[in-house]
């Protein structure tokens, strides 16, 4: 797969629930390479912006499965941990509110509020079951990518909320998008009312 595989809004698939992964199969450990690929090509692709993980349903497959990099302070580590029938079992701490992006909303950011913690258990690509406790950064990735596995964008939390638009400008900035020009009856956001 390529960064081309990836859809974007208003793919319907977005907006639906991933089925569980069962057994582990050659096609499943393919789809999870190709999930790597296309968010590494994805990458490459741009300027300012570094791809710290993508779910299976952004590559239009309805599996709850997502990676996330294992250093995104350091690109270069193309190394991911793939999470598959994730599930978060504890949110912990306050609701911070900080930047977020997708790869299926292109050029749109918002400033989202997520737990600070989660507990999240899931298998490994070997069908190990583990668990992480995250906070911070990691938190929110882990949040959002779990969110994609429901169905849910970040920007479906943010929907009725003017001031918390934001895109990214030439030189990497980001600054406030126009709510009621850009984003309110932006059906390319929003679609068709197929959320579940
Ligand atoms: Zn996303």
């Amino acid at each position: 797969m390529t960064k081309d595989d990836i859809v974007f809004v208003p793919e319907p698939n977005l907006r639906r629930r991933s089925v569980k992964v069962g057994v582990i199969t050659d096609e499943i450990k393919k789809l999870i390479d190709d999930m790597i690929k296309a968010t590494i090509d994805w990458e490459n692709s741009r300027d300012h912006e570094a791809a710290v993980g993508l779910a299976a349903v952004q590559v239009n497959k309805l599996f709850r499965i997502f990676i996330i990099r294992n250093d995104y302070d350091d690109i270069s580590n193309q190394q991911f941990t793939v999470f598959i029938n994730p599930e978060i079992v504890k949110k912990l701490g306050p609701i911070e509110e900080e930047y977020e992006g997708c790869l299926s909303v292109p050029e749109i950011y918002g400033k989202v509020g997520r737990h600070q913690s989660v507990k999240i258990k899931a298998i490994n690509e070997n069908g190990e079951p583990f668990r992480v406790t995250a906070h911070g950064f990691i938190a929110r990735i882990l949040q959002h990518e779990t969110d994609h596995t429901h169905g849910v964008l970040f920007i479906d939390h943010i929907k009725d909320d003017p001031k918390a638009f934001y895109k990214m400008n030439s030189e990497g900035a980001i600054e406030p998008l126009d709510y009621e020009k850009h984003i309110k009856d932006n059906s390319i956001l929003w679609g068709s009312d197929t959320h579940e």
